[in-house]
């Protein structure tokens, strides 16, 4: 099977060629100017890299061969950092809409399966955070469901939504192409993948303000207080990437089930607020580091305006219907929260932990 991979050297893309290249069935055409997550598969024979964007000069006529002679194309290029939404609205209507309108109308054109990944963040806000008291009781007015769930989005002013809407019109643009032209698509939504590799950790390997799992890490290595935003009381369900990447091999492997469906791909059964999310962490790193002291770490309240400035707007609660994928690729996620954390703790910890004594943290 030929693939080509479009942001193939981010988290996602990172975690899919582990996954993909010991596996000597699949070629890989792969496109990402930033490399560090993959330098692992640089010389494997099977993977042809291009180590530049999808707008770079020349970049599309060298994109549309390697599509002609694909089986699928994945697109996994985005800009999807939500600290960039309100502050760079422009690069993200780009990079998450116009930037990959030529792609999608190559894969039109040549008649290729392609596989987008979107976001959970079209769904928007839920029915139920508009209602004012009792607001969860009834799952109909929160749960998210691909085919149903009306996409609710906040005013323009509130740039957040610039990149669900960019998103959601892409979405629409892959629609429209299969309804007009027969181009097999899938769209995947995942809801808070965790795993090692995820973003970046500023000061170290990056500067800005990365999403919560690595912000809460760096709190909690540099010896800072771990930041709530607006009272912590916005919910995520939390994934493990390895059982992400399970869902996408079983698409690969069904094709005749996973063309022409949008997938919710998360875990409901993994669901926490931030608060709880961040004494989760607290205490998962206290037992990575043998250190209690973890335990009654820090945590402190900010304004979404002061953490992101102006035009934040948060997603209340992410409820996923995973009942698609369940039945049409058996695909159902098993790994506590507990696990999760481990795991990906334990990475950031080896990786990036400077040595505690510098912060005062020595128990
Ligand atoms: P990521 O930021 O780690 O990876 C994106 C990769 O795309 C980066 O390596 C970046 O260099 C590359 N890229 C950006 N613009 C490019 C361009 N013009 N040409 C080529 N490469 C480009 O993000 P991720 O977490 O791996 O997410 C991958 C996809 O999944 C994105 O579409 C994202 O919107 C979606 N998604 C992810 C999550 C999650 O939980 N990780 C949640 C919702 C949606
Ligand atoms: N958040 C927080 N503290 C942080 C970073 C993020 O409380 O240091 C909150 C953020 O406001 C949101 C949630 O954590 O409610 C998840 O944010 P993330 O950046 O991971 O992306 P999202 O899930 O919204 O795509």
């Amino acid at each position: 099977m030929r693939l080509v991979i479009l942001g193939c050297g981010g988290f996602i893309g990172s975690h899919l060629l582990d996954r993909l290249l010991v596996d000597d069935r699949f070629e890989i055409d792969g496109w990402d100017p930033d490399v560090r997550k993959i330098e692992a598969h640089l010389n494997n024979p099977r993977l042809r890299l291009r180590r530049s964007t999808i707008r770079a000069p020349g970049a599309l006529e060298d994109i549309e061969a390697a599509i002609a002679r694909a089986d699928v194309v994945l697109n996994l290029a985005a800009i999807c950092n939500p600290a960039d939404y309100n502050k760079r609205p422009l690069a993200v209507i780009n990079a998450n809409l116009f930037d990959l309108h030529p792609i999608i109308e190559l894969c039109s054109a040549h008649r290729r399966w392609l596989i987008s990944f979107s976001t959970s963040e079209v769904y928007g806000r839920t029915i139920a955070s508009y209602l004012p008291a009792n607001k969860y009781d009834d799952p109909a007015l929160y749960e998210l469901r691909e085919d149903d769930t009306p996409l609710i989005m906040g005013p323009i002013r509130n740039q957040r939504w610039t990149y669900a809407c960019a998103k959601q019109m892409t979405e629409r643009l892959i629609y429209a192409h299969h309804a007009e032209h027969e181009m097999p698509f899938t769209i995947i939504r995942p809801l808070n993948f965790f795993g090692p590799k995820m973003d970046y950790i500023p000061g170290r390997d990056g500067e800005g303000v990365p999403r919560v799992l690595a912000c809460f890490m760096t709190a909690l290595m540099d010896g800072k207080p771990l930041q709530l935003v607006d009272g912590g009381q916005a919910r995520r369900t939390i994934i493990s990437i390895h059982e992400a990447i399970d869902a996408i091999m079983l698409m690969l492997e069904r094709p005749e089930k996973a063309q022409n469906n949008i997938f919710n791909i998360g875990n409901r059964n993994n669901e926490v607020t931030m608060a709880e999310l961040a004494d989760a962490m607290r205490r998962t790193y206290a037992v990575i580091t043998g250190s209690p002291r973890y335990n009654d770490h820090p945590i402190v309240h900010v304004s979404a305006l002061d953490f992101y400035g102006t035009g934040y707007e948060d997603c209340d609660r992410r409820m996923p219907d995973t009942s698609k994928a369940e039945r049409l690729l058996g695909w159902r996620p098993k790994r506590p929260l507990s696990e999760v954390l481990l795991e990906t703790m334990t990475y950031y910890h080896q990786h990036y932990a400077r040595d505690e004594r510098t912060h005062g943290l020595q128990p």
